[in-house]
């Protein structure tokens, strides 16, 4: 069975063929470039990208996977959440696709699909599972029954973890996005003095907050800048390090405790800043200790891509699930 998924709920217009969960191509194009002047999205900008790039990168992910349009037999799409006129440019072209071949539409949950990124090409998944998603608008734990059954065990409070290390690197100057670029200044540190410190909302809470590291990082960066002493600017590695530090300890522990909430012996991590080494590495030490077997998403299918989009479609088509014709955007999706 061949389905197209078609993701643009941000700044990635992404377009795959997946074949029975094997992902046969996967085109996109991105709008970061025109954002990062700015150090961060501007919605208008992304959406208007995804109009002029839609077509050519449906072009790309078909002859990528030597597939004609006409053999496609399902399309699944972002319907949320995301940026509302993002997401309409994607459901648009969806929706106009499938209803020109006679084939059904399935608009999915942005959030959850991340989760499926571990389970293409070949990869069969266990239920339930406990799942962590930390990207840069979410950073959920999700408790998952069943590919239709999904609940929210706990989530951010205010930023989410890649808001944090976009933020946090805009504060430093360091450029937009901010993850790539604070892994790669954190490694150059061998020995970590300076400490952040880590908020966990109370001893049972799953929810996350990270506002106040950012804060952290700006006071610490706006009082050396005042009072002469050490300049921030020779510290960048260390404030790199000390605060890449604390958002992966608390997301390590709070994964941790959820799935001893909920005697889940399987994890399943994805998003933008799934693709942090460092985060990878703790996890994988901390669930072993656990006896808890860890899904991390190969590194590619972190960030945004249309592969977890059709995958996720695909599980949700065999459970009986068709989307009509006349669903929209839900910028605000939840759960
Ligand atoms: P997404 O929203 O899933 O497309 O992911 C984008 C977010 O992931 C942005 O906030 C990035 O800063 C973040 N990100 C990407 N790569 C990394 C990394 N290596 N470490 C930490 N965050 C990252
Ligand atoms: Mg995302």
């Amino acid at each position: 069975m061949l389905t197209l998924g078609i993701e643009t709920s941000c700044d990635e217009t992404a377009i795959s063929v997946v074949d029975e969960g094997e992902v046969l191509s996967g085109a996109i194009a991105s709008s970061v470039k025109f954002h990062k002047a700015f150090g961060g999205i501007i919605p208008e900008i992304a959406s208007r990208s995804h109009v002029e790039s839609i077509s050519y990168v449906l072009k790309e992910a078909l002859d990528e996977g030597g597939v004609a349009l006409k053999d496609i037999e399902l399309i699944s799409v972002t319907q949320g959440p995301g940026l509302p006129g993002s997401l309409l440019v994607g459901i648009a072209f969806a929706k106009a696709l499938a209803l020109s071949l006679s084939v059904p539409l399935i608009g999915v949950n942005h959030v959850i699909a991340h989760l499926y990124a571990n389970f293409m090409n070949g990869t069969k998944v266990r239920f339930p599972f406990v799942g962590l998603v930390v990207s840069g608008g979410h950073t959920s734990l999700i408790y998952a029954e069943a590919v239709d059954h999904y609940t929210i065990l706990g989530q951010t409070h205010d930023d989410a973890a890649g808001e944090a290390f976009d933020k946090v690197a805009k504060i430093m100057n360091l450029g937009y996005p901010g993850g790539p670029i604070i892994e790669e200044r954190a490694a150059k540190v061998k020995s970590a003095e300076m400490r952040f410190p880590r908020s966990y909302l109370g001893p049972n809470s799953l929810d996350f907050s990270f506002s106040g590291i950012k804060t952290s990082v700006l006071y610490y960066v706006r009082d050396h800048k005042k009072r002469g002493g050490v300049q921030w600017q020779n510290q960048i590695n260390e404030i790199c390090h000390a605060f890449q530090s604390a958002v992966c300890e608390v997301l390590i522990n709070k994964a941790i405790a959820a799935c001893n909430r909920k005697g889940a012996d399987s994890l399943m991590v994805g998003g933008g800043v799934s693709a942090n080494g460092a985060l990878r590495k703790g996890l994988a030490e901390s669930t072993e200790a656990e006896g808890i077997s860890l899904w991390l998403s190969p590194k590619e299918m972190c960030t945004d891509n249309a592969s977890m989009i059709a995958g996720f479609g695909e599980a949700l088509y065999k459970k009986g699930v068709r989307s009509a014709f006349d669903i929209t955007a839900i910028p605000d999706m939840g759960i």
